[in-house]
């Protein structure tokens, strides 16, 4: 995939510009960390495809409660993944999801569906089946895409990686903001702290890809900082990055 233009926000420097144009930005964290916000913006900003990677085990999830299988029948997911296409169709304001042909974009926030997301994706079969469809997706670079493991396991090679953090308690605040005023109603704040943290339980303990900062990623931690000085500070984090990559070394 190649992003189709480039942004005028991009350095008008021609080595520093085709690095951009083929640059991988993995942007990892755990849940709420704000990782699709500043990921869409990096996107738009640099002229970047965006790709939501929780996205795709989000569709998996979905495609596995609607057919009957429970998330822990590891024989019958692998099955149901032979029989399952997953396209992203990145654009301003997310990913679209094209689940065997069909746009479930509106089914993946629901709760159920953001539970089985967590749960399918410890399986290291799904895991493998998952990545191989991330890496294709972003072979050609131009890309910036979010998860959990872009930037040790996907792309370890990423151009840029950063580890977008927050302590538990801001990060389900912040989400329980994002809720609509009537799915607000039905639950309590401390619900979604608690939901994110087994969450995070669950991605930080796994066996295969647990998620953890790659050796070499920026971590950037948002707990006190508003949302235009994060995006800031990752616009600055790749603009310095891209251009170290952009100078052959000696
Ligand atoms: O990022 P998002 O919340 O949409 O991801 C849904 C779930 O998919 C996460 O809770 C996580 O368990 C899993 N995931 C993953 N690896 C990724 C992206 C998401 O394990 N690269």
């Amino acid at each position: 995939m190649i992003a189709e233009s480039m942004n005028s926000a991009v350095p008008s420097d021609p080595p520093l510009q085709t690095v951009t144009r083929r640059a991988i930005i993995a942007i990892d964290g755990p849940a709420g960390a704000g990782k699709s916000t500043i990921a869409r913006h990096l996107a738009s900003y640099f002229g970047l495809l965006n790709l939501e990677s929780g996205a795709m085990y989000r569709a998996f999830a979905l495609k596995a409660l609607t057919s009957g299988v429970a998330f822990e029948d590891v024989p019958a997911l692998l099955q149901l993944s032979r029989e399952t296409s997953i396209h992203l169709v990145p654009n301003e304001t997310g990913n679209r999801v094209i689940l065997d042909g069909v746009d479930v974009t509106g089914q993946l926030r629901q709760q159920v569906v953001t539970d089985g997301a967590s749960r399918v994706s410890v399986h290291p079969q799904i895991r493998a089946w998952m990545v191989s469809l991330q890496q294709e997706l972003g072979a050609q670079g131009g890309v910036v895409m979010e998860g959990r493991d872009i930037g040790t396991v996907v792309f370890p090679k990423a151009d840029v990686k950063i580890f977008l953090d927050a302590a538990p308690e801001v990060r389900g605040l912040r989400r329980y903001d994002q809720l609509s005023p009537a799915a607000a109603e039905e639950v309590q704040p401390e619900e979604v702290v608690r939901e994110l943290r087994a969450r995070d339980e669950r991605d930080r303990n796994r066996a295969d890809s647990p998620l953890r900062p790659a050796a070499d990623a920026i971590i950037l931690d948002s707990t006190h900082m508003t949302l235009d000085e994060v995006v800031a500070r990752a616009e600055a984090i790749v603009t310095e990055k891209l251009r170290q990559v952009s100078v052959p070394q000696a």
